[in-house]
């Protein structure tokens, strides 16, 4: 392998503050907002020019994993934010006497993607799930996150890690205004790759699963194609697995409706083999995915009803990569502890009816380091069911949390009063996992 050295430099220090969260995604924006709340102060480091990472810039446009039945079990940062969207109408979801089993409320329901597809009944039952539109989610975070008095900086690339005697102080950042250093007490790495954790040598394994390029299509006659699909089924079985072919990789329901009348967010191509931490793989899945995309386009103009006008509206700006590097921290949590329900003493999130425990965001050796979102410390199998939107939020909440009252208790993130940070969560209008529900099994906490 060719190399050159890169000559020392010293930097500017760009900002301090007690909390640095790298990635404003849907795990950095609340870990950002709970450390804020908790009475840090906070600055926020995101690449890109918004908030909400896959959420809003991967136009992964359903919260969802956040019930077990008729149980909310995501709330706090999460639902304040769906309040917010839902009060200007970018946020969609169906009541209470709206969920379960009657087909009717399917057949209402199930274009928006708010169905439990972990059941294994068919039709899946209408459960607690939310649609919303990417750009109110990104007005509704930046009213949060002013109003927090968050120090934001955006278009800012995380590049390293400051470490010093096994303890991380900061990260170095790149921007338009060159190479800069941000230094904190305590450090949360929400980036979803793992970036800052792997950068300070915290020990990680390396997954992959599929990469998607969601995008999104106006013009479609939703009430034609649901019509279509209810009242010709058998039809519509036959020319919706035509358009599923010509595109390559979907789930069943490869369109979903979207508060935007008309547009719809398609969840496709799935494209495999790919790495999402390399440059040549990202590079080929924009292009392969466009190409699929506007196959398919074509295909279901000429094709399907309800979408004879269709048109591409946009290709989410943010890859769809769903797996990359995941932390090995202090507890590894295992496909078992998800499909078991295992419920840990130092359980601080949920997600439908799986329990986090705080040491799967603690790095074993790099100190005052918290990791929150798709990439916690669980095996590959584990985080492809875990790693939803509403518990990635959870996790990040509780890790700001985390790290404001470890800095107030004059502790490390290490040792925090995770009983305290359980009773705060609660408090907060969070949902710990501290109380196991019916079905959950307990797990000893091993000394
Ligand atoms: C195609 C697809 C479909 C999905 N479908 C669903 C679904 O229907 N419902 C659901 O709930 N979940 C779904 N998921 C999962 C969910 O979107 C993610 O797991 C979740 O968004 C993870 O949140 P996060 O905050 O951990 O990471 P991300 O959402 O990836 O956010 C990470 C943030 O960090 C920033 N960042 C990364 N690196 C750097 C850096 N070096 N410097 C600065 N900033 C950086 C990114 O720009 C981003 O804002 C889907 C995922 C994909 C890819």
């Amino acid at each position: 392998m060719l190399t050159i050295n890169e000559p020392a430099r010293q930097l500017r220090i760009a900002a301090r503050a007690d909390v640095v969260v790298v990635g404003g995604g849907p795990a950095g924006f609340s870990a950002a907002i709970a450390a804020a709340r908790n009475g840090a102060s906070v600055c926020l480091v995101e690449r890109y020019p918004y908030l909400g990472g896959l959420a809003s810039g991967g136009m992964v446009l359903v919260l969802d994993d956040m019930c077990a039945g008729a149980e909310i079990t995501v709330r706090g940062v999460c639902g304040e934010l769906i309040d917010r969207m839902a009060a200007r109408g970018h946020a969609v979801f169906p009541p209470q006497g709206e969920r379960g089993h009657d087909p009717a409320m399917f057949r209402k329901w199930s274009r928006w993607g708010l169905f439990d597809f972990n059941t294994r009944t068919k039709p899946h039952p209408i459960c607690y799930a939310v649609a919303f539109d990417p750009d109110g989610w990104k007005r509704a975070s930046d009213d949060m996150v002013r109003e927090a008095r968050i120090n934001l900086r955006l278009h800012s690339l995380f590049a390293a890690s400051i470490v010093r005697d096994g303890r991380i102080e900061g990260v170095i950042v790149e921007s338009k205004a060159g190479r800069e250093a941000i230094m904190g007490s305590v450090v949360i790495d929400a980036t979803g790759d793992l970036d800052v954790a792997a950068s300070a040598g915290a020990a990680h394994s390396h997954g992959a699963y599929m990469v998607t390029t969601v995008f999104r299509l106006g013009g479609v006659d939703t009430d034609e194609a649901e019509r279509f699909q209810f009242e010709e089924p058998a039809k519509h079985a036959v020319l919706d697995l035509e358009a599923r072919r010509v595109i390559g990789g979907s789930w069943d329901y490869w369109w979903l409706k979207t508060p935007l009348p008309g547009i719809v967010w398609c969840n496709c191509p799935h494209m495999t083999g790919l790495d999402g931490m390399k440059v040549e793989d990202l590079t080929a899945a924009e292009f392969e995915g466009r190409d699929r995309i506007h196959r398919m386009v074509e295909h279901v103009r000429a094709k399907l009803p309800g979408f004879a006008n269709c048109y591409v509206v946009d290709v989410a700006p943010q890859t769809g990569v769903r797996q990359t590097r995941m932390l090995e921290g202090e507890y590894v949590v295992s496909k078992e502890d998800v499909t078991g329900r295992v419920h840990f003493p130092d359980s601080i999130a949920r997600g439908r009816d799986y329990y986090t425990p705080y040491r799967a965001l603690l790095p074993r050796t790099v100190d005052q380091l918290l990791v929150a979102g798709r990439h916690y410390s669980a095996t590959p199998q584990a985080q492809k069911i875990s790693r939803e939107i509403p518990p990635c939020m959870a996790m990040g909440e509780a890790a700001g949390a985390a790290a404001a009252m470890a800095l107030a208790a004059g502790t490390t993130v290490r040792h925090v009063d995770v009983p305290a940070l359980q009773r705060r969560l609660r408090a907060q209008g969070a949902d710990p996992g501290d109380r196991p529900s019916a079905g959950a099994r307990v797990a000893e906490l091993a000394a």
